[in-house]
């Protein structure tokens, strides 16, 4: 089979950044999970497909025209990378992500990335259900604190304004929608490997990853 690494965990740990650097130091491919259920739920608000829709957001997950190209992603050829990361759009992923039917017509396409040489893929349940038979699963957390302290970081450099403690308690509110939701719940898979990377650069947290995997 086709080696892979999957890199799980809640939102803001940086899994997106770790699994990009560790995919571009393999010479691998990547899948962000996350996108494909934000891919799903622009194409439900732009059909106007309600969040509660479970036949007709299964619908147009299973029919979604997508390619990824290297520093972004088409939706029936057109670029939607900027698109895809509004916050409206995250909402709406959160909502069409605890839909079974959903999760089923994504699986398959999830799957398809595993090709040669190999893949890293980072999500919710990339270790638990996606690749159950993943060669190495990393469960990377970070204190709330950590997390919040990095978004309002990224935030004000990009020149929006932030409050600390706002963006802590969504944190926190996210974090319970996502272990207490009834389908696919975020959980570390039993032979994942926690990585805390709370007093971690990116850097070291990479140099974790690559030394378990053996290099
Ligand atoms: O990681 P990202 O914020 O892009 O994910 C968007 C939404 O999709 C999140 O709300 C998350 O709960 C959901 N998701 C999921 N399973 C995955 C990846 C993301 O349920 N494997």
């Amino acid at each position: 089979t086709v080696p892979m690494i999957a890199i799980d965990g809640p939102t803001a740990s940086g899994k997106g950044t770790i699994a990009a650097r560790v995919a571009a130091r393999l010479g691998w491919h990547l899948l962000d999970s996350g996108a494909l259920y934000r891919l799903t739920a622009l194409a439900c608000l732009e059909q106007g497909i309600a969040a509660g829709d479970e036949q007709g957001a299964a619908a147009a997950a299973a029919a979604l025209d997508v390619r990824f190209v290297a520093d972004g992603v088409f939706m029936g050829g057109r670029d939607v990378s900027a698109d895809i990361r509004r916050e409206e759009v995250g909402n709406m992923a959160s909502q069409v992500a605890v839909l079974a039917p959903v999760r089923a017509a994504l699986l398959d396409r999830q799957r398809a990335f595993r090709c040669p040489p190999g893949l890293v893929a980072d999500g919710r349940d990339m270790g638990t259900v996606v690749f159950p038979d993943a060669d190495l699963k990393i469960f990377l957390v970070a204190s709330a604190e950590a997390r919040a302290q990095r978004r309002y970081k990224q935030l004000i450099e990009k020149g929006f304004s932030a409050n600390l403690l706002t963006l802590l308690r969504d944190l926190e509110a996210r974090d319970a929608r996502d272990t207490q939701r009834a389908n696919a719940p975020l959980a570390a898979a039993h032979d994942a490997l926690v990585l805390d990377s709370s007093h971690l650069t990116i850097d070291q947290t990479v140099e974790q990853v690559m030394s378990w995997w053996g290099e």
